[in-house]
């Protein structure tokens, strides 16, 4: 882990099964109510790492993009997950038609959210917002902060802890 502090995780993987276990490492850690917004371009990694996230939270079988109808939902014992694509939102109204604001802020839904820039003003005010850059081929550079910030600190420690003992030494 690289430029870690105490309101931002920054981690480096070098192939898409580190990023899914990232992800796992993540999804082991998120709490009902939370919303996880997914930043990067296309083939970034945002999918792969919401695998992840969705295997460790035990979602059991193929998860793969929503792409068309904007969001999947998976029912768990404890809670419902919701995996949200926005890439092909044309229109601001589809997001009432999906109930995206209900979706959000659901106290028994995790829910993750690809290309949550499409949602514009209707993003909720708290997240944890991870971005997802190029960092070569087949490495990919992933920060984690917490929005607003003062609401995610206590948590955030705990996850970089996750990190650390995830890593191998
Ligand atoms: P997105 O959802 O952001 O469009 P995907 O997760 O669908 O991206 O695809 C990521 C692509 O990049 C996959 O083809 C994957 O194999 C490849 N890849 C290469 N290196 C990595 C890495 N370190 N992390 C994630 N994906 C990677
Ligand atoms: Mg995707």
């Amino acid at each position: 882990m690289t430029n870690s502090s105490a309101t931002e995780l920054q981690v480096t993987t070098g192939s898409s099964a580190q990023t899914e276990r990232l992800g796992e490492v993540l999804g082991n850690w998120l709490l009902p109510g939370d919303v996880v917004l997914l930043h990067g371009d296309l083939g970034a990694g945002k999918t792969t790492l919401s695998k992840g996230i969705a295997h460790a939270l035990g979602v059991q079988g193929t998860v793969s993009s929503p792409s068309f109808a904007l969001v999947n939902e998976y029912a768990l014992p404890l809670f419902r997950l919701f995996h949200l694509d926005l890439y092909r939102l044309n229109d601001p109204a589809d997001l009432e038609s999906i109930g995206f604001a209900e979706l959000t802020s659901a106290e028994d839904g995790i829910a993750i959210v690809e290309w949550p820039e499409r949602a514009g003003p209707m993003l909720p005010d708290r997240y944890l917002l991870v971005e997802i850059g190029y960092a070569g081929e087949s490495r990919r550079s992933v920060r984690i902060s917490g929005i607003p910030e003062a609401g995610w600190l206590k948590r955030l420690r705990a996850l970089h802890q996750a990190l650390i003992s995830s890593q191998p030494a």
